[in-house]
């Protein structure tokens, strides 16, 4: 994969789509951000979410003996599909 963050913002990196990007213990190997399809399976086993100043990032919350994989937990939207935001935000309560 290539992660959105590499093909969409300005960097001193590779812009070139060549699958570059892998995810590696659930977190892209790029921008750090933890998997979607992790993000959405975590918050339905009761997980939360903090919102930050950032449209496009959030923070899942680990229970305080857990690690996250990333260590933050950061989460950056752009890795996720329009179907994935629904799930998310299904998972969150806020659309049925
Ligand atoms: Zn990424």
């Amino acid at each position: 994969m290539n992660c959105p963050r590499r093909i969409n913002e300005i960097g001193p990196w590779n812009y070139q789509e060549d699958d570059s990007d892998h995810w590696k213990d659930d977190c892209c190997s790029f921008c750090g951000s933890i998997n979607p399809d992790k993000v959405i399976e975590l918050i339905k086993s009761g997980y939360t979410i903090t919102r930050t100043d950032k449209n496009y990032k959030i923070y899942l919350n680990y229970p305080s003996h857990v690690k996250a994989p990333n260590g933050s937990g950061k989460v950056y939207l752009m890795h996720f599909s329009r179907e994935q935001i629904d799930q998310l935000n299904q998972a969150l309560g806020y659309i049925a």
